[in-house]
């Protein structure tokens, strides 16, 4: 078994650890460079971004051909994490949700024609994208089975109708990705459809407030009130929006992962700094074996959740969807990212409670981790499905060809 990199990733890596380092961590200690909800202003952004495509670490997910890097998902995890040991790093390299899942679903489910003129504008930076799926009760959320919204054929046209919620970026996208229903079939019922923000029959109702900093446009609750859209809006054929769904949801959820290990070790490295300059009864607090038991635990924890993500990302670089290992992953850096935010704010006392440092952004960050993409009990809920199929074929490894 080879757990090495590739010398060109470890290049992508390095080079994206020296931008954070040099580039985005002084930004981000900069309290000016913070707009009103807690993310990078977008006249700090822009120079960085420019900077960082300049530098060729612009859209590492995606194929040369796309514009992108072609770095594979084992590649990206180890770049990701490294981009995201400031919590304004993604952002900067164009690999921030929802826009990275929704080029690389584009990629993949796009038409050539479609590409042109709803991918491309995402890759330069032109435009931000939202990816519109879940509903207010009584309409789809985990399961999306339950969705209400729907797109009515009239001719050679659809008509939307229905509500979302809690849509990323809805504020400030310019494409859209919205899934509605097309059928009562349960398994073809669902298509995915292509708008811009400037086409009439949808509208922002509110802007949600939540406990948490926000990605620029915040995450909003919109309405489709019998918008039209042409036939050539339909993203891979009608029928496929769980398709669409899962072929996007599974990469995304693994690069969210990937991104939360580099707050996670985050949370290490600020912990692990006060720890070692405070003192309190005469002893350093690095020396007390409690705090050493906590920063251990931790660093497994970290190892454990890459473990986890590299292994879901060669699975998905390989072929296969690695549901199970993507759920795994999920569940797991989901958990740690908040438990690392709340150990390093528990060593840091009063200081980790405070704004001094990132910690407070990070744990406020972290609890919608065990929501987004798929609450904890869903991918449970998956694994036991799969345990329950596989029985001891749950635990297996690939044999290698010849
Ligand atoms: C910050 C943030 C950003 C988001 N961005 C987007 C976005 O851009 N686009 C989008 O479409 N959606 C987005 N969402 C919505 C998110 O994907 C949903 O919240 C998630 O899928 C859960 O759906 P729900 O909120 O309707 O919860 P529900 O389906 O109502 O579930 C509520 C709770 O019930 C429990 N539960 C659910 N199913 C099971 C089960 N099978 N077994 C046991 N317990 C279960 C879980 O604890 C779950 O948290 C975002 C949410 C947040 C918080």
């Amino acid at each position: 078994m080879d757990f090495t990199i590739s010398p060109k990733v470890e290049d992508f890596r390095a080079r994206i650890a020296r931008f954070v380092e040099d580039e985005i961590l002084p930004v981000e200690a900069n309290r000016d460079s913070w707009d009103a909800h807690d993310n990078i202003a977008k006249d700090w952004l822009q120079p960085l971004r420019e900077k960082a495509k300049s530098e060729g670490l612009w859209c590492l997910q995606l194929q040369p051909e796309t514009g992108g890097q072609g770095l594979g998902k084992v590649g990206m995890a180890v770049c990701y994490e490294e981009m995201n040991r400031s919590i304004f790093g993604p952002v900067v390299f164009n690999s921030a949700a929802p826009d990275d899942g929704n080029m690389m679903v584009l990629e993949k489910a796009a038409t050539d024609a479609q590409k042109e003129r709803w991918l491309a504008p995402i890759v330069s930076g032109e435009v931000s994208s939202s990816f519109a799926m879940t509903e207010p009760h009584p309409g789809g959320g985990s399961d999306p089975g339950m969705m209400l919204t729907t797109a009515t054929r009239k001719g050679d046209t659809y008509v939307l109708r229905g509500r979302k919620w809690f849509i990323t970026g809805a504020a400030d996208a310019g494409h859209f990705i919205t899934l509605a229903r097309t059928s009562d079939d349960p398994r073809r019922g669902l298509t995915a459809f292509l708008h811009h923000r400037d086409e009439p029959g949808w509208r922002i109702d509110r802007r949600i407030p939540i406990m948490g900093p926000e990605e620029h446009g915040g995450h909003c609750e919109i309405v489709y009130e019998d918008m039209e859209l042409p036939a050539d809006r339909v993203l891979l054929g009608e029928g496929l929006g769980l398709k669409v769904t899962q072929m996007r949801l599974g990469p995304a959820r693994l690069t969210h992962c990937m991104r939360w290990l580099g707050l996670a070790k985050r949370c290490t490295e600020i912990a692990t700094e006060y720890a070692q300059n405070r003192h309190g009864f005469g002893v350093r607090l690095s020396d007390r074996e409690s705090i050493q038991i906590k920063l251990g635990d931790l660093a497994m924890g970290i190892e454990m959740g890459r473990l986890l993500v590299m292994k879901a990302a060669w699975a998905i670089d390989q072929g296969s969807f690695a549901r199970k290992e993507v759920s795994m992953a999920k569940i797991h850096v989901a958990n740690l990212v908040h438990k690392a935010a709340d150990v390093a704010i528990q060593v840091n006392g009063a200081r980790g409670y405070s704004r001094d440092t990132v910690l407070e952004w990070i744990y406020r960050y972290a609890r919608q981790a065990r929501l987004v993409d798929g609450a904890d009990e869903v991918h449970q809920m998956v694994l036991n499905r799969h345990l329950t199929e596989q029985r001891r074929g749950f635990w297996t490894w690939e044999t290698q060809a010849g």
